[in-house]
C-alpha cells in the first residue's frame, strides 16, 4: 500500500500552527552550538527556574508532600474540581487583597497554569468567537486559542508606557464575537508589573466591551520594584475576572504540576451566563492534579515563610539590577525599564550598530555559536529584532 492510500492524515491545524513555533526555535538557535566549545552553555531561554540549585523550594513544601504521600490517604482519584481541603485553601490564599472572599466553590485545582489555560478556553469557545492576546505574550494561549478555533486578535503592550496594554487598540480589535482578554500580571516575557490604577482601567475597557478578563497571574507576588502586585481579582465588581495560577513559578516546582482558576465574580456573571458548568464539564474531560500534591497545598501555602519568598525576591531583584546594569553597556541593545517582575526581560536590538547581523534569528544564532549564550529571539513572540531573556538564569551563572 502507498502513503496516500492511508486514510488517516495530520490534523491540518496542528501541522500548520506556526504559534509552536517556541520550541522550534530555541532548537534551531541551540543547534548552532559549538561541540568543540569548552565553556558551560548559558541557557537565557528556559523558564524553569528549579534547574538552578539557587531555587529550590520551600522545605516545607517538600515535607508536605512527602507527608501527603506517606499518610496513603490520597492514593485515588480526586473529584474533578480538586479535593475539598485544597479548594479551601486556595480560595484563603487568593482572596488576598481583594474586597471580598473566595469560597472553595470559587476555585478549581488544575495540572499546572497550562490546563487551567486550555480548561478556561474550552469553556469560552463558540463559533466565531475571537479572544484578545497581548504582544508580546506568552504562546500557550496562542497555541490554545487555535487549536479550540477560537480566532486570536493581539493587542500592544506598550513599552514607552511600561508596557501598559494598549486599552484604545483593544476598543478598535474587540467586535461582538469578542468574549475575553488574556493579560499576563507580573508580565511575561516583559517583567512589567500593572499599577492598581492600570487594572483598574483594564477593567472598566472589559466591562465596557461586556468581555470578561483572563488574569494570568503566574507570576504572582514574584515582584522586585516599586510596583507591587496586585490581583486582578480586585476588579471583579466591575467586570468578572478568571484568575489563572499556579505553584509553578513561585514555588519553583514547575514539575509538580499544580495550578488553578479562581472566579471573581461577585455579581454572578458567570454563572448567568453558564460558564460555571461549562468549566466544570471542561474539567471533567480533562485530567486531575496528582491527588497528593493536592493535598499538601494547605501546607505549604499556610506554612511556607515569608524567608522563602524573601530570598527569591532577593535572588531575582539582584539578577534584574545586573542584568539591566549590563545590557545598558552593550550599544546594540535598548532596555528602557528595568524589570519589576517574573523572570524576564526584552531587549531591542539595534541591526544598525552591528555587522553581518541579518535580524534577532540571527543575532541569537551567531551568539550561541560564538559565545554559547541562548537567547530567545523576540519574532517567535511576534516582536521582530527583539530578544527575550530570562533574568534569573543569567545571575546563576554568575553566581556560579
Ligand atoms: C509558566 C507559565 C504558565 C504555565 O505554568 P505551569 O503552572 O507550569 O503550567 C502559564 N502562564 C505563564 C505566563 C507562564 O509563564
Amino acid at each position: 500500500m502507498e502513503a496516500k492510500d492511508w486514510k488517516f492524515r495530520a490534523n491540518p491545524v496542528l501541522k500548520a500552527a506556526s504559534v509552536f513555533s517556541i520550541a522550534r526555535a530555541i532548537g534551531d538557535v541551540k543547534a548552532n552550538l559549538d561541540p568543540c566549545d569548552q565553556r558551560l552553555v548559558i541557557p537565557l531561554s528556559v523558564g524553569d527556574p528549579s534547574i538552578f540549585p539557587c531555587f529550590r523550594t520551600a522545605q516545607v513544601a517538600e515535607d508536605a508532600v512527602i507527608d501527603a504521600l506517606r499518610s496513603a490517604n490520597f492514593n485515588g482519584y480526586a473529584p474533578k474540581s480538586g479535593i475539598l481541603q485544597a479548594k479551601r485553601s486556595l480560595a484563603g490564599y487568593l482572596s488576598y487583597n481583594l474586597p471580598y472572599k473566595l469560597s472553595p466553590d470559587d476555585v478549581y485545582v488544575t495540572v499546572g497554569a497550562k490546563q487551567a489555560i486550555e480548561v478556561v478556553l474550552t469553556a469560552l469557545r463558540r463559533p466565531d468567537a475571537n479572544i484578545l492576546l497581548p504582544k508580546p505574550g506568552y504562546p500557550a494561549y496562542e497555541a490554545l486559542s487555535v487549536i479550540n478555533h477560537l480566532e486570536v486578535r493581539h493587542f500592544d503592550l506598550l513599552q514607552e508606557k511600561n508596557w501598559e496594554v494598549d486599552l484604545n487598540g483593544i476598543q478598535k480589535l474587540a467586535d461582538d464575537k469578542t468574549v475575553a482578554m488574556v493579560i499576563i500580571n507580573p508580565g511575561n516575557p516583559c517583567g512589567n508589573v500593572f499599577t492598581r490604577d492600570h487594572l483598574e482601567k483594564i477593567a472598566e475597557t472589559a466591562k465596557k466591551l461586556g468581555i470578561l478578563v483572563i488574569a494570568d497571574e503566574a507570576y504572582g507576588h514574584l515582584t522586585f520594584g516599586s510596583n507591587q502586585f496586585m490581583p486582578m481579582g480586585m476588579f471583579g465588581n466591575i467586570a468578572p475576572v478568571l484568575t489563572i495560577g499556579s505553584l509553578s513559578k513561585r514555588w519553583m516546582v514547575p514539575g509538580w504540576r499544580i495550578g488553578w482558576i479562581a472566579r471573581s465574580d461577585p455579581d454572578g456573571i458567570f454563572e448567568e451566563q453558564g460558564i460555571v458548568e461549562c468549566i466544570k464539564r471542561s474539567l471533567i474531560v480533562n485530567t486531575e492534579a496528582a491527588t497528593f500534591i493536592q493535598a499538601a497545598l494547605p501546607q505549604i501555602l499556610e506554612n511556607t515563610t515569608e524567608d522563602f519568598f524573601l530570598k527569591t525576591i532577593n535572588i531575582l531583584r539582584k539578577d534584574a539590577d545586573m542584568c539591566y546594569e549590563w545590557l545598558k553597556e552593550i550599544p546594540c541593545f535598548t532596555c528602557l525599564q528595568k524589570p519589576q517582575g517574573s523572570l524576564f526581560l526584552m531587549v531591542k536590538l539595534d541591526l544598525s550598530r552591528l555587522q553581518d547581523i541579518n535580524d534577532d534569528f540571527d543575532f541569537c544564532s551567531k551568539l550561541a555559536k560564538e559565545e554559547s549564550v541562548i537567547l530567545l529571539p523576540g519574532s517567535v513572540l511576534r516582536m521582530k529584532n527583539w530578544e527575550a531573556n530570562g533574568v534569573t538564569e543569567l545571575i546563576t551563572y554568575v553566581m556560579d
